[in-house]
């Protein structure tokens, strides 16, 4: 996405107002910190030379951040040496450290997105017992290395066994049920974006946290951020963002099928941010201040009611994609592509895919993709083995995009792919189970991403099944040619 040293600017001004609308709700946050779990990815350079990275690495990057002036509504007690740590096993480690450190003082927690504070709770399982010993002895780790860190964390380290017992006192125990609220203990609200994709994450965030409330505060993309949260304390579902007419030029595009429920044959006019209506959706389309122009998001959104004259809008959902547990977005094209690579590999064993479809599995942290695969083989005696299976994960890994596969690689955000193989006739029991619901037999098409509990069941029930990658795919920051 092409950005613009101004659009810093703009950033800045959407943040500076998340902590005067939070302060609305919740008194009292100037006389403690966030503990927030914030990354920095790796950067590359576009074939004309221009620098390409993350919006959100190149925000923490910015002086805007790394020099921001002292605001009492915004002390973090990650320091900015452990955010900006390219190696994100010492960014988490020394950020969970120092929230434990400061147990006491954090009055919020909170990640980017739902999966990232359910990747600290994990690493903080994994970790716990180096951690309470750096905390009991006062000595850092020393698998962290990077000397800027390891510079601020002397600083700060000091023996504190009481402490130390405490943290460990709580992570020994086998049931890790409002482990959140049980460390952190003066915990307000949980700030995680649960709307959207990761509205799959809310179950086991309250699950950690022990129920407490889950603020969304804001809605941004790479391309532009788009607005706020007004109400930031209401519940997940009830969500509405207010766009603010400032950061792009807004337009949205109808997205109502006809009352047969086809698409329409034209495409419908824009509509401007003054023209939406109420309980209608749309899709988002900016033009930005950095050259995108009358560019599709790719959200479809749905409004709610006004804040004076700005509209507000429900997340409904991304358009065209099926599987996200990170921030990757895999499409159904992408995914035919790769079960069409992957499945190149049971040729020689005169088997094919007969039908699939996925599954986004955040049952496990982290999270991973489930295929389920009916297959097809006209030899029994010769039949894929599961080493080939797990071959054929590794190249459905491959042929994912590089998002997904930095997830898997450099983040550790996404676990192995599984393939899922299942009794031959499962489809067709799938399509007699959506038709006697109600689809017509006609326009049935197999669902090629499934989340509804009895097709989930249904689909287990039949599996024979189960094969994961067994390594990881290839993924370098630069550009693949
Ligand atoms: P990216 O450019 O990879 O950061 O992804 C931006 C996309 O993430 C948006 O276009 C949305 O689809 C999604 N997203 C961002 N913020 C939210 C939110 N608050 N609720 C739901 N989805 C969001």
């Amino acid at each position: 996405m092409p950005t613009i040293k101004e659009e810093l600017d703009r950033r800045r001004l959407l943040y500076s107002l998340l902590m005067p609308v939070m302060n609305l709700y919740v008194p009292g946050l100037e006389r403690g910190k966030g503990l927030y779990f914030l990354f920095v990815k790796s950067e590359t350079r576009t074939p004309g030379g221009l620098l390409a990275r993350p919006v959100l690495t190149s925000y923490y990057k910015s002086d805007h951040f790394k020099t921001r002036p002292y605001d009492p509504y915004n002390v973090y007690t990650s320091p900015n040496e452990a955010i900006l740590c390219p190696d994100s096993f010492q960014s988490m480690y020394a950020q969970m450290l120092c929230g434990l450190l400061q147990r006491q003082q954090v009055l919020r927690v909170g990640a980017v997105f739902a999966s990232g504070l359910l990747r600290a709770i994990r690493f903080l399982q994994l970790n716990w017992p180096q951690l309470t010993q750096d905390i009991e002895t006062g000595a850092l780790n020393p698998k962290l290395t990077d000397p800027s860190l390891r510079e601020y964390m002397d600083k700060i380290l000091k023996p504190n066994p009481e402490l130390a017992e405490c943290v460990r006192h709580e992570c020994s125990k086998d049931n890790w049920e409002g482990i959140i609220a049980r460390i952190w203990q003066n915990t307000k609200y949980l700030d995680v974006i649960v709307t959207g994709a990761m509205a799959q994450y809310i179950p086991t965030l309250d699950y950690y946290s022990g129920g407490l409330p889950l603020a969304c505060t804001m809605y941004a993309s790479s391309e532009c951020y788009f607005g706020l949260n007004l109400n930031p304390m209401c519940k997940p579902s009830q969500v509405s963002y207010t766009i603010m007419p400032n950061m792009a030029y807004f337009e949205f595009l109808p997205h109502e099928p006809d009352s047969f429920g086809f698409p329409r044959a034209s495409p419908p006019k824009l509509v401007d941010l003054v023209d939406v209506e109420v309980g209608k959706e749309y899709e988002l389309v900016i033009t930005t201040y950095a050259g995108l122009y009358r560019y599709r998001v790719g959200d479809i959104l749905r409004v709610t009611g006004f804040h004076n004259s700005a509209p507000q809008f429900h997340f409904v959902r991304r358009k065209n994609v099926l599987l996200s547990i990170d921030s990757d977005k895999t499409d159904e094209a992408e995914l035919q592509k790769a079960v069409e690579n992957a499945s190149r590999l049971l040729r020689e064993f005169n088997t094919s895919v007969v039908e699939y479809t996925s599954y986004a599995d955040t049952r496990t942290i982290p999270g991973h993709y489930v295929i389920y695969w009916e297959l097809l083989g006209k030899e029994s005696a010769n039949s894929p083995t599961d080493e080939v299976l797990k071959q054929c994960c590794l190249a459905m890994e491959e042929s994912l995009n590089s998002v997904y596969r930095q997830g898997r690689v450099a983040d550790n955000s996404i676990g192995p792919l599984e393939i899922r193989v299942v009794k031959n006739g499962t489809f067709e029991e799938l399509m007699d189970y959506a038709i006697s619901r109600g689809a017509s037999i006609n326009q049935y098409k197999v669902p090629r991403c499934v989340n509804f509990t009895p097709i989930m069941e249904l689909l287990d029930s039949r599996v024979v099944s189960s094969h994961f990658s067994p390594a990881s795919p290839h993924w370098t920051p630069e550009r693949r040619r």
